[in-house]
């Protein structure tokens, strides 16, 4: 994405990010560009394997800086986790991801990405259900994505905020599976109905090599346990095909789109099949 080059320079430099003043600076400003409507979604398709039918959309979070043009999530969402303004402008997005996909031409999921440090507030289920709610939303068509930091902590509270948030309807993704601290135990633990291997491995996939081996053992895995598996980062034939030989059910990636504005998904969507 040419839009994000801007990342070639750091928005907070490594040591102004250390002192705890411009951490505040940065966290004022990042509270009065969510004021003012500089944070935008955009969002990158998720295709059915054997289909070849787009199933839903991520939705992806940039700041708009005034200055800076487009920033990339990289860029400010450990500072929004560090000073936990996360929490709100993880509630903006769960807000606008689902309004906007209540309003597809087509009526696919939309796919929201979940900090660890949402995980720990209180107020999380709340807001899930105030995003369905008010955008009208069929629960089924939200996907939470949560990393395996979220299941760091092996608290009675997060399996049962899982439980709530599974009792009301929406999905939930175990996102960027094999980067963390994973443990297979964690996919017995808690039930997810789908699970997302890191680009990480989709890049270094060979067809005889150890990653080729570790992704077919987790989709075995998956399909033991009923979960739909994706592979992310799709970038040539060559992982399409690995995908597909190995019976995984969805494929994300530069190969089929780049992440795109909410304003381009309705002519994306028209001439194209959904599942
Ligand atoms: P992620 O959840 O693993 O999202 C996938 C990232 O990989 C996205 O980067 C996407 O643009 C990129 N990507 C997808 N397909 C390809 C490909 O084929 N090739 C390459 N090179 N890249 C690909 P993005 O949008 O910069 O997001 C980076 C990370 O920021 C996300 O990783 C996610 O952890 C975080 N993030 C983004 N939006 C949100 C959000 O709303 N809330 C939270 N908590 N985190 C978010
Ligand atoms: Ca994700
Ligand atoms: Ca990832
Ligand atoms: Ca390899």
């Amino acid at each position: 994405a040419k839009q994000e080059s801007v990342s070639a320079y750091r928005l907070f430099t490594p040591s102004l990010r250390q002192t705890r003043e411009s951490a505040a600076a940065a966290e004022v400003q990042m509270k009065r560009g969510l004021d003012r409507d500089e944070f935008e979604l955009h969002y990158q398709p998720i295709y059915g394997t054997k289909s070849g039918a787009i199933r839903s959309f991520e939705a992806l979070v940039r700041w708009n800086h005034p200055e800076r043009g487009l920033v990339p999530p990289s860029e400010f969402i450990p500072l929004a986790e560090t000073s936990g303004f996360i929490v709100q402008l993880g509630r903006r997005v769960l807000r606008d991801a689902c309004r906007a996909a209540a309003d597809w031409p087509k009526p696919i999921g939309v796919a929201v990405n979940l900090s660890a440090v949402q995980f720990k507030d209180l107020r999380l289920v709340h807001h899930v259900r105030e995003a369905i709610e008010e955008s009208g939303l069929a629960p089924g068509r939200l996907d939470l994505e949560i990393t395996e930091s979220v299941l760091l902590e092996h608290s009675p509270r997060l399996l049962k905020t899982i439980e709530e948030l599974r009792a009301l309807g929406v999905r939930i993704t175990m996102d960027d599976f094999g980067t963390g601290f994973s443990s297979l135990n964690n996919l017995r633990r808690i039930r997810f109905d789908r699970i997302k291997i890191d680009r990480c491995f989709t890049r270094e996939l060979t067809a005889e090599d150890s990653d080729a081996e570790i992704v077919r053992t987790i989709v075995r895995l998956s399909r033991t346990l009923k979960m739909e598996t994706v592979l992310e980062g799709v970038e040539t034939e060559h992982q399409l095909e690995f995908a597909r030989s190995e019976g995984m059910t969805e494929v994300q990636g530069f190969l089929y789109a780049k992440p795109m504005r909410a304003s381009e998904i309705a002519g994306y969507l028209d001439q194209r099949r959904i599942e």
